[in-house]
């Protein structure tokens, strides 16, 4: 299958080629040419266990360049780990995509996107080099993925003393082929470097520059998967899949797009509701017409503080071209007081949640009817929230295994200042083909 720039439809790649190039000319996202459709099929589908039914469901997109052998291979090694629907109430359950290396649905993304890189790479013989910006999550879930894989080096950037502790030592601790620069400045001036670095054309050929931000479309396949598995999970609990709602927490909408994407291949979701926080330019623009971002505000929801969701003209194209009806999404934003709310009622009915999944878990207060049945997404283990949902629950939290672990041992990073030849220097010297 062809995958087509959505600025520029006459530019066409393979899936490797939109992999590893991530962005195509003038910025535009690649979108697949045609969409498989599984209505027929739901149900085997449903009764397959996740890594089966994820190969199946995802292999059209990927024939061109990939054996099915070859890509149950990546499959398997990607979905290492479980997505889990628990009921909170008898109304709703929560979609947990927290049970990966790093604690955060990213790495579904992030390991599935590793694993095709790599095979990519080896079948080319070629070495590369993946430069990241990191706020946090997505460090760890890069970091990780990547982490001992051949022919691949990765270099992540974040800001010096603007993360906590804990995230830090999630993504700096491992060594071997991660390296990890602590840089004396903001967060956007991470990015800048980033930025500086790809536009430096010998620096990028001489390292084979490569990014893995969250536009890349091998991201976005991989989250189809777990809304199928929470489907199959919901059917086996409940005995059917009516009226399914699902309320997304969003930041970059990457996740409400790979959830449009799965009903348009035919998984019979009801309606979405993208949920987000302060940062509410979606909401606004839903609303009025206008596409008017605003300064972006800091929230308890901080992996959602965007106020350019990147994704957005993926979803777009989705509702103006027909592709999903414009009316199965709807959208909202939840303050700070509700976010609390929200964790306090689940706190209420036993479950403890972080404040992005409690952002979702309000929008669906809000927003759903008596027949509809409610899913919200669990974007993050509570405890990488952990000063947050103490303070707000007033009761102490304990730390996963993966915290824990990696809370004793020593960060590896390097100091940088914020100047891009020292970067160039230090890139040229690690990372040289
Ligand atoms: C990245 C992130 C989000 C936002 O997801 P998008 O796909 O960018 O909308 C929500 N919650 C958590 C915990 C995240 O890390």
């Amino acid at each position: 299958m062809k995958f087509y720039n959505l600025k520029h439809p006459e530019q066409e790649v393979s899936f490797s080629q939109a992999v590893r190039q991530g962005l195509g000319k003038n910025q535009g996202l690649f979108f697949p040419k045609e969409l498989p459709n599984f209505a027929d099929d739901i149900e085997s589908l449903l009764s397959m266990p996740l890594v089966e039914r994820s190969t199946k469901i995802l292999y059209p997109f990927v024939k061109d360049d990939l054996s099915e052998d070859e890509f149950a291979q990546i499959v398997t090694n990607a979905f290492n780990f479980p997505a889990l629907i628990q009921a909170v109430d008898e109304k709703n359950s929560i979609l947990e995509l927290f049970h990966g290396p790093t604690l955060a649905f990213k790495d579904f993304g992030a390991r599935f996107m590793a694993q095709c890189l790599q095979k990519f790479t080896e079948d080319n013989n070629e070495k590369i080099t993946i430069l990241t910006a990191t706020s946090g999550d997505t460090g760890a879930a890069v970091a990780h993925a990547f982490y001992g894989l051949d022919n691949i080096k990765v270099v992540i950037m974040f800001p010096k003393g603007k993360i906590s502790l804990l995230q830090e030592k999630m993504f700096t601790t491992l060594g071997d082929n991660i390296s990890t620069l602590s840089v004396n400045g903001s967060f956007d001036d991470c990015q800048s470097l980033v930025k500086q670095s790809f536009d430096d054309l010998e620096l990028a050929d001489a390292i084979g520059l490569n990014s893995a931000n969250s536009i890349n479309i091998s991201r976005l396949l991989a989250q189809i998967s777990y809304y199928f598995e929470a489907a199959a999970q919901l059917y086996r609990q409940r005995g059917n899949i009516d009226e399914l709602v699902f309320a997304i927490p969003s930041g970059n909408f990457g996740n409400l797009t790979a959830g449009l994407l799965a009903k348009a291949m035919g998984l019979p979701i009801k309606r979405f509701i993208a949920a987000t926080n302060l940062n509410d330019t979606v909401p606004r623009y839903l609303e009025t017409g206008e596409w008017e971002p605003t300064e972006t505000v800091a929230t308890m929801s901080n992996a959602m503080d965007v106020s350019k969701p990147n994704n957005w003209p993926r979803v777009e194209h989705m509702l103006k071209s027909g592709i999903v009806a414009e009316d199965c999404l709807s959208s909202i934003a939840i303050d700070e007081e509700q976010t609390q709310m929200g964790m306090h009622k689940l706190n209420a009915k036993g479950y403890i949640c972080e404040p992005h999944a409690s952002v979702a878990y309000k929008a669906l207060q809000y927003g759903i009817t008596d027949s509809e049945y409610g899913v919200f997404l669990g974007t993050a283990h509570p405890a990488k929230f952990k000063e947050t949902v103490e303070s707000i629950l007033g009761r102490p939290l304990g730390l996963p295994k993966e915290l824990a672990d990696c809370a004793g041992e020593m960060s590896l990073s390097e100091d940088l200042d914020f100047d891009f030849s020292a970067l160039r220097s230090y890139l040229l010297e690690r990372c040289k083909k």
